[in-house]
């Protein structure tokens, strides 16, 4: 059972359709580092029945108009916890809430791939995701290390085939029977290929802007194998405030400056986005 969608030759007769058909997620990999778990809980979860999705036309004007915001985890899956209990699931949450708040106020739509205290699975959130037109995909985390009141974004980092064909027997045998994509059609599971390079300028400029106010964060982002970003068709990336053993009262005073850093961020990104994010 694959899962693929129309990413490469997607526009026919002036019009883009994305078909999505079922699910693979047969690969071994970490979330933002310390989501070791979180990711492969996620594995673990029934594959979906195969579907078919049309998403509706992109407008004439295909400039950014939506941001999908992932507060990460959720539900059973708490994410990093700190010393006083403080749940990465609750402030993660609390943060895009925050976000979407000032991304609506300068006229972006904005998509949440949860709203409350639940926890899609990996594929779910990528269909979200990949429902929209014209979109961005950011996810949010708060770490279990790195200096407090740091940040760090993501890009996904996609393994060489010969790490991938080596990471175990169960995933091997998988790809040995998956199917392959047809043509114009990419695999699910590498959806976010065509749009590293966009990815990569999105991140660059949420991680500047952040980085000026965040202190002892990078200057720019790194890619690294998120494995929430692997499947998303648009320009995506994960961002990662430190650390979750901060209080809360602390985590909340970061706000402000995220805020206007990932608001700052995706409005200069507005101006460089090209037609489809690739
Ligand atoms: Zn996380």
């Amino acid at each position: 059972m694959g899962k693929y969608f129309a990413g490469i030759s997607a526009i026919l007769c002036g019009v883009r359709r994305t078909r999505i058909f079922g699910a693979v997620c047969c690969f071994a990999v970490v979330c933002v580092m310390a989501h070791i778990s979180s990711a492969r809980a996620q594995q673990n979860q029934p594959q979906q029945n195969p579907t078919q999705q049309a998403v509706a036309p992109p407008q004439a004007n295909e400039s950014l108009r939506t941001v999908v915001l992932d507060a990460a985890h959720g539900g059973t899956d708490s994410g990093a916890r700190g010393p006083t209990g403080l749940a990465e699931k609750d402030i993660v949450l609390e943060f895009a809430q925050a976000i979407a708040s000032s991304l609506r106020a300068q006229g972006f739509q904005v998509v949440m791939t949860r709203e409350g205290d639940t926890n899609p699975a990996f594929d779910d959130r990528a269909q979200t995701a990949n429902a929209q037109t014209d979109a961005i995909f950011i996810s949010l985390h708060v770490g279990s290390s790195g200096p407090q009141g740091s940040v760090r974004t993501y890009t996904y980092l996609f393994p060489p085939p010969d790490v991938e064909a080596a990471a175990g027997g169960a995933i091997a045998a998988q790809s040995a029977t998956a199917p392959s994509a047809p043509p114009g059609f990419l695999l699910w599971r590498e959806a976010q290929k065509p749009y590293l390079v966009q990815s990569g300028k999105l991140g660059d400029l949420i991680q500047v802007e952040l980085a000026d106010k965040f202190k002892e964060s990078p200057n720019v982002s790194r890619s690294a194998p998120v494995y929430q970003l692997r499947s998303i068709a648009e320009p995506a990336v994960a961002v990662e405030i430190s650390n979750i053993a901060m209080d809360r009262a602390k985590l909340e005073g970061l706000i402000p400056d995220l805020v206007n850093g990932i608001t700052r961020a995706v409005m200069a990104y507005k101006t460089i986005y090209p037609p489809g994010g690739k």
